[in-house]
Order: C-alpha cells, then sequence, then structure tokens
C-alpha cells in the first residue's frame, strides 16, 4: 500500500483484480469510477451481485443457469427432445441459442477435460448426461466443443461413454469460415473440411 492510496481502495482493486482479464490499472479504474458514483448507486450496482449470487439456480436437468428447478429450455413444448447439445458452458448456450438455428435441448458439462488446469471427468457433468442419454426421447447428441486438444480429448471421453447406449453421437462440423480464402485456410481445418463434406442438396446456402 503506497502512502498515497488508501486501505479501502486497495481492498477493492483486489477484488476486482480477482475477475478474470482484469489488471491491477484497469481494477484501480474501476474503484476510482466507483468513487465517483453516488451511495445508491454503488448499493444497487452491489446489490445485483450478491443477488444474482444469491438466487440464481442451476436446472438440474442441465445444469443451464434458471431461476426455477428446472429451465425455460427443458420444460419448454416447444423445444426438440429428441437432441441434446453438448456445451462446456453457459456462454456457448447463449451463442447457439442466438444463431436461432437449434431448437433442441443442451446439456452444459461445466468444463472440458484439461489435465493442465487439473481437470477431469470427475469435474464435470458428465453423470447426468449419460443418465439422460439412456432415456428413449433423446435420439442424438450434438457434441458442440471447442476445437481445441482438451476439447477432442473431451469429445473422445464422452463417445466412448456414449457408444453402448442407443443413441446417436455426432460433433459439430469444423470447417472454412464464411469469406475465408481456401489458400489461406490452415491445412488441419482444410483437411477436416474436406473429410465432413456435406451433400450439396440440403446444405445451409
Ligand atoms: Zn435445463
Amino acid at each position: 500500500m503506497s502512502i498515497h492510496s488508501s486501505k479501502l481502495i486497495d481492498d477493492v482493486v483486489q477484488q476486482f483484480h480477482r475477475l478474470p482479464g482484469i489488471g491491477k490499472k484497469s481494477a484501480m479504474r474501476f474503484a476510482l469510477h466507483l468513487l465517483k458514483m453516488s451511495e445508491d448507486e454503488v448499493s444497487a450496482f452491489s446489490q445485483s451481485f450478491t443477488q444474482m449470487r444469491s438466487k440464481i439456480m442451476f436446472c438440474k436437468e442441465c445444469h443451464n443457469i434458471s431461476n426455477t428447478e428446472v429451465c425455460d429450455v427443458c420444460s419448454s413444448p416447444q423445444r426438440d427432445r429428441s437432441k441434446i447439445c453438448v456445451v462446456e458452458d453457459i456462454r456457448d448456450v447463449i451463442a447457439i441459442e442466438n444463431t436461432g438455428q437449434y431448437h433442441g435441448l443442451y446439456h452444459v458439462l461445466g468444463g472440458i477435460i484439461s489435465p493442465i488446469d487439473g481437470k477431469g471427468p470427475g469435474d464435470l457433468n458428465i453423470p447426468t448426461l449419460l443418465e439422460k442419454a439412456q432415456k428413449e426421447e433423446h435420439k442424438e447428441i450434438i457434441l458442440a466443443l471447442k476445437t481445441t486438444i482438451e476439447g477432442d480429448t473431451t469429445n473422445f471421453y464422452l463417445f466412448k461413454k456414449l457408444k453402448d447406449i442407443e443413441v446417436s453421437v455426432s460433433t459439430i462440423a469444423r470447417g472454412i469460415a464464411f469469406g475465408d480464402e481456401l489458400e489461406y485456410t490452415d491445412e488441419i481445418t482444410l483437411g477436416r473440411s474436406i473429410l465432413n463434406r456435406t451433400p450439396y442438396q440440403g446444405a445451409l446456402l
């Protein structure tokens, strides 16, 4: 603590610094900004955190955020219950929902297998997925994990666990991004795009 600072400000800086991607300088900027706000504003600001933390629940079916025991997606009669899309975290559910292209159910793993980060299969929401996959109404499990070694490892682990259950397992297509030139696409992506080619008729154009 410098002589120009105060322990009260330092405490706030430390708290902001705990957030992902927030360095000491940004944390200090936030703390000083809070000082410029009225006491009422700061109180509403801090209350929104505590309220969110204490009131938000996780759906017992898919582990997505929810205000009720079972989330809006899992309880909706409009959703296609034959498909379950497996994702790493809640941000992926939001991203896929924003496409407007998917109308099935979700299953949030709560991470992926990553030995470097000390995450193993036991840390993920896998038992509830396997249990759900056994139900006859679900016909297809779509693995929508990131395209990294950890993502691939998790895909492979889940595939091995699911292969004896009567459900089809697919992964999302990996290919060339819209607007990309073939010659600038990396070899792995281009190779996979050729292997995962789709019939022209029926492809989304
Ligand atoms: Zn749910």
